[in-house]
């Protein structure tokens, strides 16, 4: 047994120090980014904020919103064939850029992907996506499917620390997934006692992939806009949204009304209630590590986004960064008690 000493921090641990500014509004400010990857050589244009791959989240009815704001959506990996087929039947071109085939690691995964992209060549983002990115097996598979389509812009995950992110770089990856524990409806942290406070996660995970030309995204644990910020002041190319884009017209999840007031079922991938839609129960040799909540109806989701999106353009305009992409070298991160940043984020 080892105990490493060195302080951790989450988002609630820290708020960004505003610095002399330029700017004069915050319409001044661009979130627009572009990015060169690894290993695919495609590029991308667009702001980097994406739709976790839930099926309560990652829906094609998100996608058709946050694409025309240029966002990204993860697409949940339960559509069938036929539904991706006459969805995409109906998007324009671009729309291949702000959207992800997902996948897990079995066998199945794989030849339905195979199947997906066959259909839908035009499709440029595969995602992998593992509740633990440590395993050897994992490895293995991103090999595969780097040896499969070379030009694809592959993202893999998840992990917390430097060096698997280097690990993962160099086995085919060219965005690697950062995040164990912090999701809204995640209970890995309760059940298993493992984890990595997000923001030291950021910070760590980004400086070993920026070091070899690769990209991060950071997954889970952002529940205000401020959180957002504080992922892209830490290091982070994207940053991934479950719970902050739950409960709308566009997300999935059975729609309840209790006493007139509206809600909607928000769960983890690895809940009961995931389990038992798609894999015919939680397995005896396994606990379910995600939880199922009712979020209170939020409407149409593109309110939210223009929230989210008007949060970061005022920090952008707090520290003097005139594009997203400078934020990171613009931010100051302040350690504050939580308590303290309970009361500011009220
Ligand atoms: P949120 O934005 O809601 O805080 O976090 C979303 C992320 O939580 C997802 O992208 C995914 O990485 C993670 N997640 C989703 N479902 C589960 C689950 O059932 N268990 C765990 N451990 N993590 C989950």
């Amino acid at each position: 047994m080892r105990i490493e000493t060195d302080l951790k921090l989450g988002f609630k641990d820290v708020m960004i120090r505003p610095k002399r500014s330029t700017l004069k509004s915050r319409s001044e400010v661009s979130l627009n980014q572009n990015f060169k990857f690894l290993h695919s050589t495609a590029n991308w244009t667009g702001i980097p904020i994406m739709a976790a791959n839930m099926d309560t989240v990652g829906t094609f009815e998100m996608a058709a919103v946050l694409a025309k704001e240029k966002l990204f959506t993860a697409i949940h990996k339960h559509y069938t064939l036929e539904e991706w087929n006459s969805f995409l039947q109906t998007v324009n071109p671009d729309f291949y850029d702000y959207i992800a085939v997902s996948t897990g690691t079995g066998k199945e995964d794989f030849e339905k992907i195979g199947k997906i992209i066959t259909a839908n060549p035009q499709l440029k983002f595969i995602c992998i996506d593992v509740a633990n990115g440590y395993s050897e097996h994992f490895v293995q598979f991103l090999k595969q499917t780097r040896k499969q389509y070379p030009d694809k812009i592959i993202i893999a995950g998840n992990v917390v620390t430097g060096e698997m992110t280097e690990e993962l770089l160099l086995a085919g990856a060219d965005i690697v997934k950062v995040g164990i524990g912090p999701g809204s409806v995640c209970t890995t942290r309760v059940k298993t006692g493992v984890g990595y406070p997000q923001l030291s996660a950021i910070i760590e995970c980004a400086d070993a992939a920026h070091g070899l030309g690769g990209h991060i995204i950071s997954d889970g644990g952002c529940s205000t806009p401020g959180d957002v910020a504080k992922a892209f002041g830490a290091g982070s190319d994207f940053v991934m949204l479950g719970g902050m884009l739950a409960g709308h017209t566009e997300s999935g999840g059975e729609l309840i009304e209790v006493k007139g007031e509206k809600f909607k079922q928000f769960y983890g991938m690895s809940s009961k209630t995931a389990m038992d839609k798609h894999a015919g129960g939680v397995a005896e040799y396994r606990a379910s590590e995600g939880k199922t909540v009712q979020v209170p109806f939020k409407g149409d989701v593109i309110y939210t986004v223009l929230d989210i999106l008007g949060g970061i353009r005022s920090t952008c305009t707090y520290v003097g960064a005139s594009r997203l992409k400078e934020l990171t070298k613009r931010t100051t991160f302040i350690r504050v008690s939580e308590q303290e940043n309970q009361v500011f984020t009220k």
